[in-house]
């Protein structure tokens, strides 16, 4: 048995890990990040930045489909997969290389294996230990499955699903949250038939309800199915095919059943209950400033309770690394952390929902939509979709809530609006590009200061 010593040792290099690691490093503090895969994690490597490239190459696909509405000659003879998967792995090898690059330069010593948090708070991997004044744990999560489902051969998580060498024809996706409605907006524009199936009442179900509705229009005119209100049963696979039973009676088959009902906790098995770390239905309970029930134990990313997504991943692994510096970060609230689905059309919101503004609010609250019918640029690039910005009454804004294509770029500006507790009036004289989408949000802020220009 081998000891290593550093001021901090991290368990997982996801987004989290990383970021804490990075920082800390920053920081002067000595750094020992243990992975056992690859540093990136999920995000980079299986999640974010694979999907999108997948979700690229679907947008030129239906721009190649649509190039004669515009006045452009091209014809669309189909998807080559070998080319998507060399384009899509490229994107990853590139970003890849860049933060090994930028972990070695900020002298963090990686650790190549699977660790396990001991009961004195020291790590072990094999036959070494690694010892921190302080450690960080962040080992992410994994895709949930449904009782009596396995993944493999027609069944599918999202793992898989990235990796599948074909376009599927038919193809069922259990669950309508933002994996799964990623995945049937890409196989949707590669040419496959896709039924989503939810057991809530829409889809995107966490989202503001004009929202849900907007995409459920959006992708009924897409031809993508949705099977809403319904909980599945069973599935059966063959060599070929795969059969799923809802429970209302009903059954669908397809090429493929992807299931993407969510992400567990990966805190099984790790040691951190025997080290005394609280851990409640998976996940590492942790107090504000992100410290475990152990102290000098931090925990940060998808195994916090929270919102699971890359950027609060990144925020909670610097705040980590400061407050063991000894800096004083201000820990950021969950309802200022942007969210965006990038289907196509995209969904992107920040801030409470108008029905949440309403629970705690009651009528001291006002919504206003304005739609994207009536915005220059929108209509340009051949979308459809809206800008909903829910204030409260003669206060701020609470909540900014976006659908249609690119508009995922624009919640930077809905985040800074509910992050400092911005009023419409205060936002209404900052001037907005024209033609750009982000004047649809400029017509918001104006039309709830009482000043409305292209609405009534
Ligand atoms: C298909 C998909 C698409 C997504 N798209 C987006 C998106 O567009 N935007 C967004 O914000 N989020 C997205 N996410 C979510 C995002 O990937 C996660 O929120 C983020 O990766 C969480 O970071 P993390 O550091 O907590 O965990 P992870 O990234 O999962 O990293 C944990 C790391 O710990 C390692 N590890 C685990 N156990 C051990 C151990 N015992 N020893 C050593 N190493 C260990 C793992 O190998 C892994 O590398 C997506 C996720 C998926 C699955």
């Amino acid at each position: 048995m081998t000891e290593h010593t550093s001021d901090i040792v991290i368990l997982g290099g996801g987004s989290g890990g990383y970021a804490a690691a990075l920082r800390a490093a920053e920081l002067g503090k000595s750094v020992i990040l243990i992975e056992k895969d690859k540093v990136g994690g999920t995000c980079l490597h299986r999640g974010c930045i694979p999907t999108k490239a997948l979700l690229h190459a679907a947008e030129v696909a239906e721009h190649v489909k649509d190039a004669a509405s515009v006045g452009v000659t091209a014809t669309f003879s189909g998807i080559d997969v070998a080319g998507v998967r060399a384009y899509r792995e490229g994107i990853v090898a590139k970003k890849y290389k860049g933060l090994e690059g930028l972990v070695k330069a900020r002298g963090i010593t990686v650790v190549s294996g699977e660790g396990r948090l001991l009961p004195d708070r020291s790590v072990a991997v094999g036959d070494d230990v690694y010892r921190g004044a302080d450690v960080i744990l962040a080992t992410g999560s994994y895709s949930r499955l449904l009782p009596g489902l396995e993944a493999g051969g027609r069944i599918l998580t999202s793992e898989e699903a990235l990796a599948l060498d074909e376009v599927p024809g038919r193809v069922i996706i259990l669950g309508g949250g933002v994996i799964g409605v990623e995945f049937a907006s890409v196989w949707r524009s590669f040419g496959a038939e896709v039924t989503i199936v939810e057991a809530l009442d829409h889809l995107v179900p966490n989202e503001d309800i004009a929202l849900s509705k907007g995409l459920e229009r959006a992708f009924r005119k897409r031809g993508i199915a949705a099977r809403l209100g319904v909980r599945f049963a069973s599935a059966t696979q063959t060599d070929s095919e795969v059969t799923v039973e809802l429970e209302d009676g009903s059954s669908l088959t397809a090429d493929y059943l992807l299931v993407a009902v969510g992400r567990g906790p990966a805190t099984g098995g790790l040691g951190y209950e025997e080290a005394g770390v609280n851990v409640e239905r998976g996940f590492v309970t942790v107090d504000e400033r992100l410290q475990t029930s152990v102290p000098h134990v931090w925990a940060v990313g998808d195994i916090v309770p929270g919102l699971q997504l890359a950027h609060r991943g990144f925020q909670q692994g610097i705040f980590a690394a400061e407050q063991i510096a000894g800096l004083s970060p201000v820990p950021v609230p969950e309802s200022t952390i942007p969210r965006v689905t990038y289907s196509s059309p995209e969904v992107a919101s920040v801030g409470l929902t108008e029905a949440q503004a309403r629970d705690a609010h009651g009528d001291k609250v006002t919504a206003y939509e304005y739609n994207l019918a009536g915005n220059g640029k929108s209509e340009i690039i051949g979308t459809g979709g809206l800008v909903k910005v829910v204030r409260i009454v003669d206060g701020p804004v609470v909540g900014v809530h976006l659908i249609g294509d690119r508009v995922g770029e624009l919640i930077t500006e809905g985040q800074l609006a509910v992050g400092w507790e911005a009023h419409p009036e205060d936002l209404a004289p900052l001037i907005h590009a024209h033609p750009t989408q982000s004047e649809a949000l400029g017509e918001a802020f104006l039309a709830l200061a009482g000043k409305p220009l292209h609405a009534i």
